[in-house]
């Protein structure tokens, strides 16, 4: 298990970040990961990091914060934190998350003070979230297991046993299995991913139309220059990195006026802890006009009210159903997995990578494109066994991209 772990921390500072001798770079971590972000520490210094900077988190006191702090706190961004944020963002400064959240920290707490907080760290922290967003610096988000996060996917087995097993599903989605030869497997994962935006990129689809037996019936209009990606991007020097690991997806920004129908959740959605359920949207001119939800909907409707953006589209993105992550069949309550598991849609910010010289334009500019943009960004699974795609391009010509739920190009 500790080699694994070693193993994983090298992927991380290796693929993930491709971290250079004299960069610094900053972990963010919560407190019960220590060992694990201390073995990320190990490995950038292996690298030749120049200095390992931490930013630590605790769920219980986010949750206790949430419940019991002065109101007017949920409005202010204290100096000391904007500078911290922004600074290191403006030395683009490498940075690596280590996500391990209990699903459900945030139940019973009150929206608006979460919705409040966001408001005010967009707004503060925005140069931070735009140079990460626009891939101006490495960016690296992967997973570790704490004993309530593993106790929620795995609720038959004792805390130990579900902390092992989260631990081993974990090591299969990125591919370690104790050999030593996960960066090499990542490599020749990469290159498939990238043979596949490449076949969507010479296509310049004007639409896709989405159907399967949820009574999902969902045309999506790409924007004129949208680009593809996928898990693997690169600073405007060069440096390459994979901003979420596992990654398994193909991914574009839709035009922000140009989705109509409805769809439907294949999986539930956790958004800020609280679980929605049972979801559908209905959308017109790209933007959603009704939703409906068996449970949670109080909290998706705050998620895509949050400001004018969130409730338009900011992600479309292509995940065969028969993919590693898929066929665990584990549903993990994290995005970053269950994204990678199904075809997903975002609701609020696109990513300026996806349109061509879009790293390098203004908010206003990527709008006048067609590009979103919010201070939330929300993925939520609509892939199944029976989903649909077809492309038509711009001279007519209907193209299958997916056929019975995995890609058919
Ligand atoms: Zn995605
Ligand atoms: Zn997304």
């Amino acid at each position: 298990m500790e080699n694994k772990q070693k193993e994983y921390a090298n992927l991380l500072i290796e693929i993930g970040l491709s971290l250079q001798p004299g960069q610094t770079l900053l972990i963010q971590s919560p407190v019960e990961c220590a060992h694990f972000a201390r073995l990320c520490a190990s490995a950038a210094y292996d690298a030749g990091c120049r200095e390992v900077v931490l930013s630590w988190s605790d769920d219980r006191l986010t949750r206790e914060r949430y419940l019991r702090a002065a109101d007017g706190v949920f409005d202010e961004v204290p100096e000391w934190r904007r500078r911290f944020f922004n600074d290191y963002a403006a030395a683009r400064v490498p940075r690596l998350v280590i996500d391990a959240t209990d699903p459900e920290t945030l139940r019973g707490v009150d929206t608006g003070r979460i919705v409040r907080a966001q408001r005010a760290a967009g707004e503060a922290l925005e140069p931070y979230y735009h140079a990460y967003m626009n891939n101006d610096a490495p960016w690296c988000i992967a997973a570790v297991p704490i004993p309530s996060w593993a106790k929620k996917v795995f609720p038959d087995k004792s805390e130990d046993e579900a902390m092992a097993a989260l631990w081993n599903a974990i090591f299969e989605t990125v591919r370690i299995t104790g050999d030593g030869q996960s960066a090499a497997r990542w490599r020749a994962h990469l290159a498939t991913l990238k043979a596949r935006k490449d076949k969507l990129n010479a296509l310049r689809f004007k639409s896709l139309h989405y159907t399967n037996s949820l009574g999902t019936d969902l045309t999506i209009e790409l924007p004129e220059g949208h680009l593809w990606a996928a898990g693997n991007g690169a600073t405007p020097k060069g440096q390459p990195f994979v901003a979420n690991m596992p990654t398994e997806e193909i991914f574009t920004a839709p035009h922000r006026m140009g989705i109509n129908g409805v769809v439907y959740a294949a999986l539930p959605l956790v958004d800020n802890g609280n679980i929605i359920d049972g979801f559908h949207f209905v959308i017109r001119e790209g933007k959603i006009v009704a939703s409906h939800a068996e449970r949670g909907g109080e909290f998706l409707e705050a998620a895509y009210t949050v400001d004018e953006g969130a409730s338009r589209f900011g992600e479309v993105a292509l995940v065969p159903y028969d993919s590693p992550i898929s066929n665990q069949g584990i549903l993990y309550y994290n995005t970053l997995f269950d994204e990678n598991a199904r075809c997903h849609l975002a609701f609020g910010e696109a990513y300026p990578e996806c349109l061509e010289g879009g790293n390098a334009m203004s908010r206003e500019e990527l709008k006048a494109h067609g590009l979103n943009w919010s201070i939330n960004h929300v993925d939520f699974m609509v892939g199944t066994a029976d989903l649909s795609i077809v492309g038509t391009t711009h001279d007519g010509r209907e193209i299958p991209v997916f056929i019975d739920g995995n890609f058919a190009l």
